[in-house]
């Protein structure tokens, strides 16, 4: 029996751990237990950080750069995020508009915390990052879920999103490229989108990670690029752990109005203060060095991505679309719900995956914990011999 003592707030009860994580550390587990599976469940990049930025970090460390630094991050990082917004997005913000944190999924959390009070709505188009929508509730918000699927190419109908709305209704979530579908959004459909949300008073909250990993020379836009008033109603939030390899460093930051930056200033001092100053350096060094190795590893992404796409469309009862960016693949599996595969009844994305697991010694994660059933996902972010393997693999038991 729980007492009093023990027991926890209704706020956590109303959360579930991140299931990407979980997955991520069952198949670590498996591993240790010497058990050979191939992981496409988690999405990191398996490369490794590139050296000048590692030696970045030690130059930091040996300098005794291992102190407190200001909470929103140092001027040093504060010129490489405004050079970075010049020059790959054509956007001129000023310090007071940025803050650095650990991590991407910190920034979101912030802004959340910071924005919202209880009742007001989050409209998440779906299949969505797991996090948005317990993020969402954490802060006492609640997750306006916007289906598409497939059919649509997971693209939103911006009517769609005029549906979605009522007189709570806060903020509007973007994720282009989108983690799990790769769905990226061109200048016109992100224009249009734009147009109903400054017409309605809604924040656009754009989660641009996934913006170097674009391909077929697909041109990545921001949201904010779209007009000066678009820009001002617009929180990008972005970081360096997909595009330098780096998601261990834990760096992420947000830009955009001074006074929702201000206020998540204020979260942040209260909770972790600056990101690790070391980290920061390492971060300094990705934004502002050569930028070289960016280009090799979304080459060899962009190599997966037409590989994976084309066997996983040769297995029959699997249908993919080829992403644009990002590094996951969102297949429909619907075919196999409701069969029987070597005396296993599958009656949903979950059993799939579990029967994937179990039977292949493959790792993906089900569709329905994005918010969209029918659909599994695979991180291609492992290498080639992995993903030959793996399909290999998955070809037998979907027979
Ligand atoms: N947004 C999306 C869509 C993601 O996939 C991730 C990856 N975890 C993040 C944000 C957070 O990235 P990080 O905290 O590693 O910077
Ligand atoms: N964004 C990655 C994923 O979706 C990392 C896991 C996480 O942060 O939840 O797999």
């Amino acid at each position: 029996m729980i007492t009093n003592i023990l027991k926890l707030s209704d706020r956590v009860n109303k959360v579930k751990v991140s299931p990407t994580l979980e997955l991520d550390a069952k198949v670590k587990k498996l591993k240790q237990q010497g058990i050979d599976i191939i992981n496409f469940g988690v999405g990191e990049p398996d490369f490794d950080t590139p050296n000048n930025i590692k030696k970045a970090a030690i130059l930091a460390i040996n300098n005794g750069f291992t102190k407190y630094c200001p909470v929103t991050g140092t001027s040093e990082i504060k010129e490489a995020i405004i050079e970075k917004l010049k020059r790959d997005n054509s956007l001129v913000y000023k310090s007071n508009e940025i803050i650095v944190s650990c991590g991407a999924k910190h920034s979101l959390y912030n802004l959340f915390q910071a924005i919202l009070n209880n009742g007001d709505e989050v409209i998440i188009p779906s299949p969505y990052w797991v996090s948005y929508p317990d993020m969402v509730v954490l802060a006492g918000g609640n997750p306006i879920i916007l289906k598409t699927d497939d059919t649509s190419g997971f693209k939103v109908n911006p009517k769609d999103i005029e549906k979605h709305i009522t007189d709570k209704t806060k903020a509007f979530i973007i994720n282009s490229p989108s983690n799990p579908s790769g769905v990226t959004y061109n200048y016109e459909e992100l224009k249009k989108i734009s147009e109903i949300c400054l017409k309605n008073n809604i924040l656009i909250i754009s989660d641009e990670i996934y913006e170097k990993l674009v391909f077929d020379d697909f041109k990545f836009t921001s949201i904010a690029e779209i007009s000066a008033e678009t820009k001002e109603n617009t929180i990008i939030v972005n970081g360096v752990s997909k595009a330098y390899a780096m998601t261990g460093w834990r760096i992420g930051y947000a830009v955009g109005n001074e006074n929702i930056i201000s206020a998540m200033n204020k979260i942040q001092s209260q909770s972790t203060s600056n990101a690790t100053s070391i980290s920061i350096k390492a971060a300094v060094e990705a934004l502002n060095g050569p930028q070289n190795s960016v280009e090799i590893m979304k080459k060899e992404f962009e190599k997966r991505r037409n590989y994976i796409v084309k066997r996983l469309n040769s297995i029959n009862g699997i249908s993919c679309r080829i992403p644009e960016g990002a590094f996951y693949v969102f297949p429909n599996i619907k075919k196999f719900i409701g069969c029987n595969l070597n005396n296993n009844v599958l009656n949903s994305d979950i059993d799939f995956a579990n029967y994937l697991l179990d039977m292949s010694n493959i790792a993906v994660v089900p569709g329905s914990v994005f918010g969209t059933c029918g659909y599994i996902r695979l991180s291609y972010a492992t290498s080639m011999e992995n993903i030959e393997r793996g399909m290999n693999n998955l070809e037998k038991v979907c027979k």
